[in-house]
């Protein structure tokens, strides 16, 4: 643990800090695994670029995994040593894929990365101003999920219109 780095740590309890930091672990690699198996099974049209973008937020979602891990021991903590407490703890779940269809895949991404957003928001409030090392840390992966959110929904807006104007033509 730093103790001159932690010093400087004003109006919040590091525990505190520690516990919500836990939380966002388990959130991250409930996230980095759903990118991972969603890319596995996703069908339908337009697949490939569907799992291009699902594989690249995988990557992201374990390497915010890692910051946040980090982080945790930097503040004298444990990060969650056991997957079984993933559940216990996750503030968005994990949306296990029940259709395969990229349109579903898309949609669940999407709600995942609206929770993501959700969490780092209320974690950067609380920490902004107390704790400038985690308040970064956490405007950075924020910056991560709000391009995420933003890639899938222009994926889902460009799958969708395209089966629009397919079923137009055809009709
Ligand atoms: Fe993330
Ligand atoms: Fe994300
Ligand atoms: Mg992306």
């Amino acid at each position: 643990m730093a103790v001159r780095g932690n010093s400087i740590i004003k109006g919040v309890e590091i525990s505190e800090i520690i516990r919500l930091l836990n939380r966002a672990y388990a959130d991250e690699w409930l996230a980095y695994y759903q990118y991972f198996i969603e890319a596995k099974v996703v069908k339908g049209i337009m697949k490939d670029a569907v799992i291009s973008e699902l594989t690249l937020h995988a990557a992201d979602e374990l390497r915010h995994a890692t910051m946040v891990a980090d982080r945790i021991v930097q503040l004298g903590g444990i990060p969650l040593l056991n997957p079984q407490e993933w559940f216990k703890h996750t503030n968005c779940g994990y949306e296990e894929p029940s259709e395969f269809d990229v349109v579903k895949i898309l949609e669940d991404s999407i709600k995942g990365e609206q929770c993501a957003i959700s969490t780092y928001a209320s974690i950067s409030d609380i920490v902004k101003d107390k704790d400038i090392i985690t308040y970064n840390m956490v405007s950075q992966i924020l910056a991560d999920e709000v391009e995420h959110e933003e890639d899938l929904q222009a994926l889902h807006n460009d799958i969708s219109e395209f089966i629009y104007n397919i079923k137009k033509s055809i009709s």
